[in-house]
This record gives C-alpha cells, structure tokens and sequence, in this order.
C-alpha cells in the first residue's frame, strides 16, 4: 500500500520570454511504505533464540514504516510430534480431533512472537485462524480456505499494530478448528497477503531462495533471482520443497508477489542487492522478469511410482475402467503412457501414482481385474521423475530433444515421458537420479 508518493514533483512555475530559462524542481522524497506479510517456517521459529531473531525481522520492518502481518509455522518437529501423539492415541483417530491437536503448535509460536516483540517496543497482538476468522471447508486434515474476513485484520493493520497469525489453521463450517494441510502455513501467509491486499508476501524460510535445481545434488545450482508463478508452480509441484504447492496456486491466481529468503540473515544487514530487494528470490508475473532464461529449473521427485498393466483390451472404455477405480480411491494418476495395439486387440497402459498410494493402488487395480481384463500387473517404486521447466520452452523448440539426447549419451533409459507447455518429465531408475539432474542442470546453461 502506497502511503505516500515516492516523489512529490512541485510545478514551475511558468517560464517568461526572457527571463532566465530555468526551472527549479523541487524533488522531496519521503519512503515508500508498504503492507507486508511476513511468513516464518519452523526451523525459524524453533526456540526461543530464533524467536527473537525473527522478532528484529519484523520490527526493522515495522521501522521502516510499513505495516506488518506475520505468519508463523509451530516449533520445529512439533506438528510431527503432535500428529504422532494422534496415531499412537487411535490409528483411527477423528479428523476434527486430530485438527484440535495438531493446530495447536501454531498457536504457542504465534503467541510467543506477539510476547517477544511486545517486549521489543512493537504493538503487537496474536490471532488464531478462528479469531480471524479464516474460513475453510470441512475437510478436516487438509482444509481449503474459503474465505478470510480481512476488514479486521486491515483495520488493525492501518492502525499500526503487528498482527501475528497462527499459520496452518482456520474454522470449518461445523464451527471447529480445521487444518491446511502439511506444510500450510505457506498458504496462509499467502492467503491472507491477498486478503489485506499486502504489497508482497516475505516468505522467511531455511534456505536463501530458489535454486535451479537441489543444491545438495548439484552444488553449482545457482539461486534464481527471479521465477514466474508458473515455473514456480511447476518446480514446486515437480519436486521443489521449498513452498506448499497449493501456495504457490494462490499466488499465482491472486498476483501475490512472494519473496523467498532466509531467517538466518542477520537483521540489521542492509536489504538491498536484487532490484532492491536483499538475496533471496521474488516469485512474480512474468512481466516482472528481467532477463529469461529458456529453461529455469531441474525438478526431481523420488516418491513416485511405476504400474503397468500389460496385454488389456484396445477398445473404448477400457482407460476409464482403469483411472475411474483410481480416481474414486482417491489416487492421482501422474504420467499416463498408452500404446496403440499392433493387431487392434490388446495394448500396454504405463502410470504413476504417489509411492504412498503404490500399494493401495495394485489391490484397486486386482480388485477390479475382471472388469479391465488385464493378463499381467507390473510395478516399480525405484523410480524418480525429472523435469526441465522454463516459460522459455514455449518460443523454442528442440528443448525436448536436448534432453533425449543428453540423457542417452550417459546411458539412462526413460521409462515415460510428459510434456506440457513449460516442462518435460522424464521416468527413469531412481539410481541414475543425480547423473541425470546433473546432466540436464549443465546441458542448459544453468551450472553457476
Ligand atoms: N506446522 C505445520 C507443518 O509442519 C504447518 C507448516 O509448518 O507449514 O506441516
Ligand atoms: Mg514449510
């Protein structure tokens, strides 16, 4: 939000025949503030050290004059503590208790930054997803928000006072504590920065950034100063950890501008260096990219699965005797290769599912054989997708053909392939994982 004008430009005054030529500008500059949703995950809210470090984040923010939101995750390792209490409690527990136990690490986090900054001198106030209220739908564990009543949060806002949020959680219609899923807190910073429509979500995280590819397979991946919604969809759908993928859909559907960076910077550093911004990356519009690259990122995700089901009928009806069992257990089919039968009798149908569903979906797959009518079920779990990503790919060809051609010069063998507009997956042996990111990360240009 735009409180005053960057540069107040005072009018000459009228410049008479004669007299001398020259006009005085009179450029006053006073500071651009903003509203900022600040976003700080586990790690950096793990004790009470890192606490009031992130307490300095945001009160050299609220220095500078702008006005602040803050969006913490629970301590580190708390939520998986919680949910383990749940499973050893029941394996068969109520979701809208589950919900009750898990949102709870938010809720310590959230109120000992509004103590710690209180302490610092900042007006600051926690709020639950309930008070809030952030409202979601009623599917308790993994909850979609619906709604944010933001007039409130705004208000408050306007007014100067911090407002420190409970990430992760919201109410669901049946008036109880829902939920976001794993790793929501993501999606609540950037629901609630459009909600208040902030200038930019800040997402404070372990890591500097985005990087071409995993830094721990490739050390010479280089971090990206700037990434489209889209590609950033993609990496993070693909295998990228570093933002939920459901985050990152928000941003893209409300033009949220969110800047990943690290918690473990110091403070009081100076916060310039990439277009004004200190290190980290800015996901953006794709107007907003300074120079683009025709390939941006290496993807991989190991927890994929291969099934393949040999010699079932060529005719119509037969994919969605397959997928439709699937679909209605819940399972999400990725890659879908299907030949074209050489007599018009019986073809192959090759997929994947999460690993997690591997076995869930063979015993769906038996369990309707009758009705498919396939000879033999094969699969594999020592598999892992790589993907090529880049807006770019969409003015250049050719890009898929590199990747053949690299990936078979090292001998690797693909298993399926996708493509879409901006990426190409490939299935191959989970063994060659990191000769081929490496391969493809130096193929196009991306070695820092
Ligand atoms: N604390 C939750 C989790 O660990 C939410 C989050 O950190 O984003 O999944
Ligand atoms: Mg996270």
């Amino acid at each position: 939000m735009v409180a005053a004008r960057g540069l107040c430009l005072y009018a000459c005054p009228p410049i008479e025949q004669g007299a001398g030529a020259f006009c005085v500008l009179i450029i006053k500059k006073t500071t651009l503030m903003a509203r900022l949703v600040l976003k700080f995950g586990g790690t950096s809210v793990a004790d009470l050290d890192r606490i009031r470090n992130v307490a300095r984040h945001v009160k050299r923010e609220v220095d500078a004059g702008n006005e602040v939101a803050v969006v913490v995750s629970a301590m580190a390792g708390q939520t998986n503590k919680l949910v383990e209490f749940c499973r050893e409690a029941s394996p068969l527990h109520d979701a809208r208790e589950y919900d009750a136990v898990v949102a709870s690490g938010e809720q310590v986090t959230s109120g000992l930054l509004a103590v710690v900054l209180q302490d610092m001198g900042v007006n600051a106030r926690s709020w639950q997803g309930w008070q809030v209220p952030i409202k979601t739908d009623e599917n308790h564990g993994a909850a979609r928000i619906k709604e944010i009543d933001a007039d409130f949060l705004s208000e408050r806002l306007s007014q100067g006072q911090v407002a420190v949020l409970a990430g992760f959680q919201g109410i669901s219609p049946d008036n109880r504590i829902s939920t976001l899923g794993r790793g929501g807190s993501d999606t609540s910073a950037v629901a609630i920065a459009a909600a208040v429509k902030a200038d930019r979500c800040d997402i404070y995280t372990d890591v500097d950034g985005v990087y071409t590819t995993d830094p721990r397979i490739v050390p010479k991946a280089k971090r990206l100063d700037r990434v489209s919604f889209e590609e950033m969809l993609e990496m993070a759908s693909l295998g990228a950890k570093v933002l939920q993928v459901r985050s990152v859909e928000m941003a893209m559907v409300h033009g949220v501008r969110t800047f990943v960076r690290s918690s473990f910077d110091d403070p009081d550093a100076p916060q310039v260096g990439n277009g004004g911004l200190p290190p980290g990356t800015l996901i953006c519009d794709e107007d907003e990219l300074v120079e683009q690259q025709v390939v941006t990122g290496i993807a991989f995700a190991k927890d994929e699965a291969q099934i393949s089901i040999r010699d079932v009928a060529d005719k119509p009806g037969v994919a969605e005797s397959v997928f439709g069992p699937l679909a209605d257990a819940n399972i999400n089919v990725d890659m879908i290769v299907q030949n074209i039968s050489p007599d018009g009798k019986t073809t192959d149908i090759t997929f994947t599912v999460p690993e997690a569903d591997y076995i869930r979906a063979i015993s769906v797959l038996e369990d309707n054989r009758g009705e498919i009518g396939f000879q033999n079920l094969e699969g594999a779990t020592d598999v892992v997708k790589v993907s090529v990503i880049g807006i770019g790919m969409r003015s250049h060809a050719g890009i898929a053909a590199q990747c053949f051609r690299g990936l078979a010069e090292k001998g690797i063998n693909i298993r399926a392939i996708t493509t879409s507009e901006i990426k190409i997956s490939v299935l191959i042996d989970s063994a060659y994982t990191e000769l081929a990111v490496r391969t493809l990360h130096s193929l196009y240009g991306l070695d820092g």
